[in-house]
């Protein structure tokens, strides 16, 4: 399993923070609008995630949660 991070899009409010701090740039603001009208957070390259957590920090809406990888399971 790689790193993931889940992306709760219907309390996305597109404020772009975690996009901000993402230290390699993997999230996006997606093409597909919430129920609220929002354009939502995606992710553009789920590999290069380091889960380093930053994003799900920084989210003022708690829309993010980032599940690490295991190694040597
Ligand atoms: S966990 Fe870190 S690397 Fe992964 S998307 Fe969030 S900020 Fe970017
Ligand atoms: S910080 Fe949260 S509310 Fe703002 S764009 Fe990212 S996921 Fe959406």
């Amino acid at each position: 399993m790689n790193n993931l991070v889940k992306i709760n899009s219907e309390r996305c409010k597109s404020c772009g923070l975690c996009i901000h701090v993402c230290p390699k740039d993997v999230l996006t603001i997606g093409e597909i609008a919430n129920s609220k009208g929002y354009y939502t957070v995606e992710m553009k390259d789920q590999t290069m995630c380091i889960a380093c957590a930053f994003c799900a920090l920084i989210c003022p809406d708690l829309a993010l949660e980032v599940y690490r990888e295991e190694k040597g399971k």
